[in-house]
């Protein structure tokens, strides 16, 4: 036996819905930012519609002259004298306090008012259909169409209070209906098919107020989408400039960087000024490598790291890794009584570490020497050249005259 099942209408049009629907979701913090974002916007743009339409508005004052004449003048009140000034007051109040009223106001505010003002406009028609006698009357309820279009469609009210105008308008129609059903029956003949046209108007408007919303929240997303992936990359862009600017084994600024900060001072103001640089080199290294193996090596490189830093600290310049077990530090302006006091810290900062280093001929623990050289720079690049030679030779007459010590490069000035 077949078993059928139930098709369940609902439920597929739920999920149509859904389908539809998918991917314009917005969160409660994607709402408060589509709204943020578009708050501005759709506040000049409901002020200038209101504007165009109040206009067209009172143009139909043409119509009511021919349509109902028994109360033309009760019409040109209600649209001149009651809903012209009405209009005007609020859009007067958006475009004197629109700052106030974009940043104060919730983001449907905006909406509310809009769709009061087209209430109003439809209810001002309302009241003259009410009071008229006219024979044209059943005609002139159609002028609750363009209301309509104009709420749903021009304005694009948001779609909740596009669905309570739309009901209203209509409401407005049934309402004139009621209260004129003592009228002669040959009325029907265009006021049911025009009720039925004024709903059709309802939904086709409200599916396409619906759609543009919808469209609106997916090129919202996509924005958002776009801009997330930007920062993304730009932070992970920044992650690799660090990456790339950081010796990894010591956490230090490492040669690149080194030479950029260099490049970096002469070019700011560099030239003409006094610089300091320091070359620091760990004693007998290779051999603590050979005796403590290459693992410890790397864990002394970084305490010595660690070290250097801590005596940096409060001192304007650059400690990097030159390259192997050679550190090189930078001070602009750098004077040679600071930088010497500054090697001696760095001296007795790693002597502090008291790292045992069983086969070094200078100590029984680790220690580095130092060669500083203070120069002023007159023509780069070649002064900078000159510099870290200077400190270089004066790092190899350290290690020469005993190692565990700082020297100053001669030639150097104060
Ligand atoms: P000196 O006192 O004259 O400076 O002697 P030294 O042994 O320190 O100098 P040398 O240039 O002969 O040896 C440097 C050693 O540093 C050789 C190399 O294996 C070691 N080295 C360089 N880079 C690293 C590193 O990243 N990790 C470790 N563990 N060792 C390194
Ligand atoms: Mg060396
Ligand atoms: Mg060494």
């Amino acid at each position: 036996m077949i078993r059928t099942q139930p098709i369940n209408v609902m439920a597929s049009l739920r999920q149509l819905m859904v389908q539809h629907t998918a991917g314009a979701r917005l969160d409660a913090q994607q709402a408060r930012n589509f709204a943020a974002l578009n708050g501005r916007q759709r506040l000049n743009h409901i002020l200038l519609t209101a504007l165009m339409a109040l206009v067209l508005f009172n143009l139909f004052l043409v119509s009511d002259r021919y349509m109902v004449p028994d109360v033309f003048e009760f019409a040109v009140a209600v649209r001149l004298y009651v809903l012209t000034p009405f209009v005007l007051t609020l859009v007067l109040i958006g475009c004197l306090y629109r700052e106030w009223w974009v940043s104060s106001m919730p983001p449907w505010f905006t909406d509310f008012v809009a769709m009061i003002g087209t209430m109003a406009v439809a209810a001002s028609l309302g009241a003259v259909m009410l009071a008229s006698h006219s024979d044209q009357l059943p005609i002139y309820r159609g002028g609750l169409v363009p209301v309509m279009v104009f709420g749903n469609l021009v304005q694009r009210l948001r779609f909740r209070f596009a669905v309570c105008s739309s009901l209203f308008i209509l409401g407005v129609y049934v309402f004139t209906l009621w209260a004129h059903s003592d009228r002669p029956a040959v009325y029907q003949v265009i006021e049911i098919p025009q009720g039925l046209l004024l709903l059709l108007v309802a939904i086709y408007t409200l599916v396409s107020n619906f759609n543009l919303e919808l469209d609106e929240r997916h090129s919202f997303l996509q924005k958002e989408r776009a801009q997330a992936l930007r920062e993304e990359l730009e932070k992970s862009n920044q992650n690799l400039e660090d990456m790339s600017r950081r010796d990894t084994l010591t956490g230090l600024a490492n040669r690149r960087q080194f030479d950029a900060y260099m490049a970096a001072r002469l070019n700011d103001g560099g030239v003409g000024r006094r610089l300091a640089v320091m070359l620091i080199d760990v004693d007998h290294f290779k051999a603590f490598n050979d005796r403590y193996g290459h693992p410890a090596g790397d864990q002394c490189l970084r305490l010595v790291a660690g070290a250097l830093m801590a005596a940096m600290e409060g001192h304007e310049g650059l400690v990097a890794r030159w390259g192997g077990e050679e550190f090189a530090v930078v001070l602009p302006d750098g004077e040679v009584d600071i930088c010497l006091k500054l090697a001696d810290a760095m001296r007795a900062g790693v002597d502090g570490l008291a790292m045992r280093h069983e086969v070094s001929t200078c100590s029984d623990h680790v220690t580095v020497s130092i060669g500083v050289a203070v120069a002023w720079i007159y023509a780069a690049p070649q002064a900078v050249d000159s510099l870290l030679n200077k400190a270089d030779q004066a790092l190899y007459r350290a290690k020469a005259e005993g190692r565990n010590r700082s020297v100053l490069a001669s030639g150097a000035l104060n």
